[in-house]
């Protein structure tokens, strides 16, 4: 159980006793500190979903062949060489593959998926995926017929962008989105907005493309202000969706990559009151996560439901290359441990390379679990202390304005039984 110190209108403070596993707000005596009868989030019927998998390094989660979301990594090379780049450790672990390989990984998949009319989403995925457009063009006609229910995606650093792929990508009808830093782009290396050729083709799929294209940026040590971020690309794209990737991860200990605590306090602050001004709820992704947060307090959202936070323990999550390995996410090369199977084995492919947020002591007991779902599951060590630092605060806002908007009152401190990496064991934190 955690202790909320909430401040209320009259500079009183109220303690709220919140329990992160059952999402229930309490008062002193445990009854349920608010009735949220009739509230507008309120589901009239609880939504059924199902109990999380409790994944770990000796207990592997398995894949069904009736995929819902498959991830296609067509690559891990790039043009761009980003400072804080997840996947530039994989790079060389990729398995290479050609365009024959695109159209036998076509000529196979009846092998091995199970339901093609219940695929919802499929992703192409690099490094830097026009890079690899001539798979794209053999891959994506055929995909699109193979899985008549799916949405299609794609995610590019849009410096390879020409009108006969934008025309193309809306021909097929793609959801498109630039990896872009905004005014911190300058971590990233080059920067297609001050290309005037490469600028061109970005105004143009915005223009062709729009509203089913979006400018995605991470959040990162050198920025981090979340309005200013949107306010940039609205300068340039009046009217644009600016998306947000999250936080960044530490995965190579790169400078850029690591918050100080004191940032990330910083950060926690303004994003909490940039939510409550409205100026960050100008990113649809800021506003749903916002949204979800309140939903989970609201409906009183039970952990047993809470897979990672990208989903890729979910057994209908796959993610393969165009020689059919599978591997733990997208982001990894199957020439390593991240091979976790196969697609022409498919009952032997075992998800052992990482470990769900119920099995590590700091998620269990912490306050923003809910919101957060364990940081990347497949991270360890010091890398993953960083990322749980950042995910931290930055999830730490949403539960706060969450708060803010359901109670009336502004957090200023919580403590409790938590054992987060940098916090210990009863200790009173106070926030800003
Ligand atoms: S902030 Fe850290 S401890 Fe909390 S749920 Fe996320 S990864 Fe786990
Ligand atoms: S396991 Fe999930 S969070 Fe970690 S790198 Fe892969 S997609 Fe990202």
């Amino acid at each position: 159980m955690i202790r909320l110190d909430l401040l209320d209108r009259d500079g009183e403070v109220v303690p709220l006793f919140y329990d992160q596993h059952t999402s229930r707000l309490m008062d002193q005596n445990g009854w349920r500190a608010i009735d949220f009868t009739g509230h507008q989030l309120l589901e009239s019927a609880p939504t059924e979903r199902r109990k999380f998998i409790a994944v770990d390094y000796d207990q592997p989660g398995k894949k069904v062949r009736e995929v819902t979301k498959l991830k296609i990594q067509l690559g891990l090379g790039c043009n761009y060489s980003c400072a804080y780049c997840l996947q530039a450790a994989q790079i060389h672990k990729a398995a290479a593959s050609s365009t024959r390989d695109a159209s036998e990984f076509l000529s196979n998949i009846d092998n091995w998926i199970g339901a093609p009319e219940g695929m919802e989403k499929v992703e192409l995925w690099g490094g830097e995926p026009l890079l690899y457009w001539k798979k794209i063009e053999v891959l994506a006609p055929a995909l699109k017929e193979k899985f008549p229910n799916a949405r299609f995606s794609i995610i590019t650093n849009g410096s390879l962008l020409t009108r006969e792929i934008v025309d193309q990508l809306k021909a097929w009808d793609f959801s498109v989105s630039i990896s872009h830093d905004g005014p911190g782009q300058h971590i990233r290396g080059d920067d297609p907005f001050e290309d005037p050729h490469k600028f061109a083709f970005i105004q143009y799929a915005f223009k062709q493309l729009h509203p089913r294209f979006s400018f995605n940026s991470v959040l990162t040590p050198a920025s981090h202000d979340v309005s200013a971020i949107i306010d940039w690309f609205q300068d340039y794209f009046p009217g644009c969706n600016v998306a947000f990737e999250g936080v960044v991860h530490s995965y190579a200990a790169d400078a850029s990559s690591i918050f100080t605590i004191e940032q990330l306090e910083q950060f926690s602050d303004m994003l909490s009151r940039q939510l409550v001004d409205g100026s960050a709820l100008r990113s649809p992704a800021m506003a749903d996560k916002l949204r979800r947060a309140m939903t989970s307090l609201v409906n009183e959202r039970s952990s047993d439901t809470l897979f990672q936070k990208c989903g890729m323990d979910t057994p209908e999550y796959l993610a393969v290359d165009l020689k059919g390995n599978v591997m733990t996410c997208q982001n990894v090369g199957a020439n390593g441990n991240h091979k976790i199977g196969h697609v022409d084995d498919f009952e032997s492919i075992a998800l052992n390379t990482s470990r769900h947020w119920s099995k590590r002591a700091e998620c269990q007991s912490c306050p923003v679990l809910q919101l957060c779902q364990g940081a990347c599951m497949y991270q360890g060590g010091d890398n993953w202390t960083h990322s749980c630092n950042a995910e931290f605060y930055y999830n730490l806002a949403f539960l706060r304005v969450a708060l803010y908007g359901l109670t009336g009152r502004w957090l200023t401190g919580f403590s409790g039984d938590i054992v987060r990496p940098t916090l210990k064991k009863d200790r009173h934190v106070q926030v800003r």
